[in-house]
């Protein structure tokens, strides 16, 4: 098996879609009043999952970029991470575990960090292709900031998710290409992205 790259197309239509998610959150963020100044949660060891091979791809050209000792550093604290996520999910306990990107509260690979890291915190809404819509609260300090100022809750603005889901599908699409039916469906946190290696080829 060989490693999957990004095209450096793909890369760009990724980053665009970054890009867009930044600008809708920071208007919502805004409007609502909601920063992550002096916020006394980190919200980088909340036990997030992620769907796509492309971002995955993605996070692997930043780790590549990293001084090898610092790579190492973090497949290791990302094994660690594995256990014991493994061994909350047996006592059927969500993990809480800081991730291994994070260090000193910073993320080390913010420009390749992935879409639901970049998403959480403001309220969203997402349609899916059935019609069904769905709305996310956001986090803990934008509920308890929404609660004080909105009544109901659903009157605070909200980022649509749904657009920019669609984008990255298709970049997912593209990606995989013919292939597609050949890679199994995904739900791997970061540390999984991280300690199994970039994604591989499949023939
Ligand atoms: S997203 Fe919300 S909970 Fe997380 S650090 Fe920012 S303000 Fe705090
Ligand atoms: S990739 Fe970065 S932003 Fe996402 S959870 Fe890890 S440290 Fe936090």
């Amino acid at each position: 098996m060989s490693t999957l790259h990004l095209p450096p197309e793909l890369s760009q239509e990724l980053q665009a879609i970054y890009t867009a998610m930044a600008t809708g959150y920071a208007h919502v963020a805004e409007v609502i009043g909601l920063t992550c100044d002096n916020c006394p949660d980190n919200c980088c060891d909340s036990y997030f999952l992620h769907y796509t091979y492309c971002e995955w791809a993605y996070l692997w050209q930043g780790l590549h970029e990293l001084d090898p000792k610092k790579l190492e550093q973090i497949r290791m604290q990302a094994r660690h991470y594995l256990a014991a996520s493994q061994r909350d999910l047996a006592k059927n306990k969500r993990p809480q575990i800081m991730c291994p990107l994070n260090e000193t509260g910073r993320c080390l690979l913010y420009s390749h960090r992935l879409m639901i890291c970049r998403c959480h915190g403001v309220p969203a809404t997402l349609t899916s292709p059935n019609g069904r819509r769905q709305r996310f609260p956001g986090c803990s300090r934008c509920q308890e900031i929404v609660l004080q100022r909105y009544a109901p809750a659903e009157l605070a603005p909200a980022m649509d998710r749904t657009e920019l889901y669609q984008r990255l599908v298709q970049v997912e699409q593209r990606f995989l290409g013919a292939a597609r039916p050949l890679y199994p469906k995904i739900r791997l946190t970061i540390a999984e992205m991280i300690a199994q290696g970039p994604p591989q080829h499949r023939h």
